[in-house]
């Protein structure tokens, strides 16, 4: 094997860099290299095992300190643990990176590549999306969900066979899952390697299959969850159910399961964050008057006292009656209301002549606007 590399020179940061320098660096490298990205592409795959060996011993305190005294035998990781990543959870470093698992489908590929070793894997993050009414979002509702996922299979508790005895590794392949072949072709030989037939790339041969889940170790199920979502969710945002994700493998953890919340829209509201919104038309007469209106919250309709002189497009707010914090539910946002001006139409031969008769008995002081609007014209074009 070549003569490793420095672990600072792999991450491209100083000796002295702290921890969130070494974080940023790797992640950095992680995301350029990550298998996923590159698929197929050898070198990338070096550097991304590279900078991972790297980032597992400089953010471990200890591995660190003794990497610094005693270098790269300090800190071999045949040398002292035998598990090689094992305390290093690499599906939450990458839900950080990627934001979650929607662009690596759980990482159950990359992950079964990697477990050759036996190393635990932590199960994949499974996500659900919930519909909710504008209302249900605004004040909390408990739903049940059902999910079919893949969950340890009790017949053999994951053990995958059906006497209890446990896989051997694969002969093949050593366990790697992977097989190399040789290929004469006019550039010369060339080295390929493909998934191992003997084992199906899992790396181990069962002899006596499990007959419920065939040798799986899991098997897909229904399950029902009850979820309480709470008051003031918004559109977008994540519920988190930790562990409730597929089981891991090798010993490792579940994953979780992400709810992602979906609000249905309101015939009457809209919302932006903890305010809430409506539009309400108001006649012209109560417009100019002033009026006792009924304006819908979401607690239901409450009076509110329009003032004379009421213009259209104003907005008034209501204190308090928007939605609730999502952290302190007995803390809430604003309702506002914006007032839509109606001008009626189809008008009787009496409506008019009222109409008429008011209009004649009106002057330039009752519209201000209108009549300092028509002096700019003047001015402008005359
Ligand atoms: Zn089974
Ligand atoms: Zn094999």
């Amino acid at each position: 094997m070549a003569e490793k590399r420095d672990y600072y020179e792999i991450l491209g940061v100083e000796k002295s860099a702290d921890e969130n320098q070494i974080k940023k660096a790797y992640w950095k490298l992680a995301k350029k290299y990550h298998p996923d990205v590159n698929p197929g592409d050898q070198e990338a795959e070096e550097k991304f095992k590279e900078a991972n060996e790297a980032y597992e011993v400089l953010s471990d305190k200890e591995k660190r300190s003794r990497y610094d005294q005693f270098g790269h035998a300090g800190v071999d990781p045949n040398s002292f643990s035998g598990q090689g990543f094992s305390h290093f959870d690499l599906n939450d470093i990458f839900s950080s990176i990627f934001g979650g698992f929607g662009g690596f489908g759980g990482f159950g590929g990359f992950g079964s590549q990697q477990s050759a070793g036996r190393s635990p894997l932590r199960g994949a993050n499974l996500r659900y999306r919930m519909n909710l009414d504008f209302l249900e979002a605004a004040f909390g509702v408990e739903r049940e969900i059902s999910i079919n996922k893949d969950d340890i299979c009790e017949t053999c508790s994951g053990s995958k066979t059906s006497d209890g005895s446990k896989p051997r590794t694969c002969p093949t392949c050593h366990g790697t899952g992977q097989v190399q072949m040789v290929r004469e072709t006019m550039f010369g030989q060339m080295v390929t390697s493909r998934t191992c037939d003997a084992c199906r790339g899992s790396g181990e041969i069962i002899d006596n299959p499990c007959p419920d889940c065939r040798g799986r170790g899991v098997r897909s199920k229904n399950k029902r969850l009850q979820v309480k979502v709470p008051a003031g969710i918004n559109e977008g945002e994540m519920l988190t159910l930790r562990g409730e994700g597929e089981p891991g493998k090798d010993g490792g953890s579940y994953g979780d399961l992400y709810i992602e919340i979906r609000i249905r829209p309101h015939p009457v509201f809209t919302r932006e964050g903890v305010q809430t919104y409506c539009e309400i038309p108001v006649t012209f007469t109560q417009a100019a008057l002033g009026a006792e209106i009924d304006v819908p919250t979401i607690d239901g309709t409450v009076k509110y006292r329009l003032k004379e002189g009421t213009q259209p497009g104003d907005v008034f707010t209501i204190r308090g009656k928007g939605i609730p914090y999502i952290n302190r539910p007995d803390v809430r946002g604003d309702h506002k209301f914006r007032v839509n001006l109606e001008v009626p139409k189809n008008l009787n031969q009496k409506q008019q002549a009222l109409l008429q008769s008011f209009e004649e008995s009106m002057s330039d002081g009752n519209y201000k606007e209108r009549k300092s609007f028509l002096d700019k014209i003047k001015e402008l074009f005359n």
